[in-house]
């Protein structure tokens, strides 16, 4: 919402703290869980939410897999003795078991159910793999509950937030078109004219493993398995070979076109339109037709 990453006002009846409330309300929440006095740390967060969930009991408690998820969560869980699903790229709900969080194991190759054997239920989710939600504008504000931070272990400081952006400056996981590099495009002096494509039609840039691995693009660009789960509108793989491994990042894309010399390549069976021919040659004459 247009109030997140703002410096906070923590007086209520703030516009800040009533857009904020607005929002959450609008996005299904009936509580806004807050410090009583922010004390700005990670380990101050991890008190708050400690607090909350002795207090609040709930069956569920995720959260997301960000960096920061994975930073403060774990420290969260342990502090309250839970066990705690990292990462998993689904939740599911069962009639005995509760939450379930799913994992990827093996390489991709099964799906593994974990439950919780310490309640509540402990997950933090992927970015991405659980679709947005449309605001319901009628509904009501979410109401505040502000806990204190049970005392902390260490006083990190808090020096500054920096917000990683993407290749493009547009997040990978809002982006409705995202060009895909993978090893097929044959080196890295291609890299400049994928983002040079990708601006022009607004899209952001991401890649293979192999293309990250190679330096080629960096690391957070990596879609798949082990890098981000993404649901663009429209997906464009070029030079991917389309393993499992990558295309399970890309379950939730609209439409598919897999741009591939080889027609046995498995990025065609995953794609809703494919090119057979030369990745190169493709980003070249995408680029001459391209505005913008
Ligand atoms: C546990 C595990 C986790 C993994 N996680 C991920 C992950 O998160 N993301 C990920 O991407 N991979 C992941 N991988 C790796 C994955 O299995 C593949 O090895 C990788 O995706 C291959 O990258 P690629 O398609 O760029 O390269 P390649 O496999 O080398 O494929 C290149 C493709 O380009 C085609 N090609 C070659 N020249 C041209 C040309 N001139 N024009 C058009 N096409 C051409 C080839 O036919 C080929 O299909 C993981 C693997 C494991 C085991």
């Amino acid at each position: 919402g247009p109030a997140w990453g703002r410096q906070p006002d923590w007086r209520d009846g703030t516009a800040w703290s009533e857009e904020i409330r607005a929002e959450l309300g609008h996005f299904g929440a009936d509580y806004w869980i807050r410090p009583e006095e922010s004390s700005g740390t990670a380990l101050g967060a991890i008190g708050v939410l400690e607090s909350a969930i002795e207090e609040i009991q709930p069956a569920i408690a995720l959260g997301p897999a960000t960096s920061l998820g994975r930073d403060q969560l774990p420290h969260l869980a342990a502090r309250l003795g839970l066990g705690l699903t990292g990462d998993a790229i689904g939740v599911e709900m069962d009639p005995s078991h509760g939450l379930l969080a799913l994992k990827p194991a093996f390489g991709g190759q099964l799906v593994a159910p974990i439950a919780s054997r310490t309640l509540p239920a402990f997950a933090t989710l992927r970015a991405g793999v659980l679709d947005r939600s449309e605001p319901d504008r009628n509904r009501a504000p979410a109401e505040i509950l502000e806990f204190g931070d049970e005392e902390t272990l260490m006083e990190p400081h808090w020096h500054d937030f920096v917000r990683e952006t993407e290749l493009g400056g547009v997040d990978l996981d809002q982006a409705s078109l995202v060009i895909c590099a993978g090893f097929g495009l044959g080196g890295d002096e291609h890299m400049a004219k994928v983002t040079r494509l990708a601006e022009k039609l607004g899209g952001v840039v991401c890649g293979t493993r192999r293309v990250c691995d190679l330096g080629w693009l960096p690391r957070q660009a990596q879609v798949g398995l082990s890098g981000r789960y993404i649901g663009p509108h429209v997906y464009l793989g070029l030079g991917v070979r389309g393993s499992f491994n990558h295309t399970v990042g890309i379950r939730r894309a609209g439409t598919v076109i897999g741009v591939n010399n080889n027609p046995k390549a498995e990025i065609f069976a995953a794609s809703d339109l494919g090119v057979l021919g030369d990745a190169p040659a493709m980003l070249e004459a995408l680029l001459a037709v391209a505005r913008g």
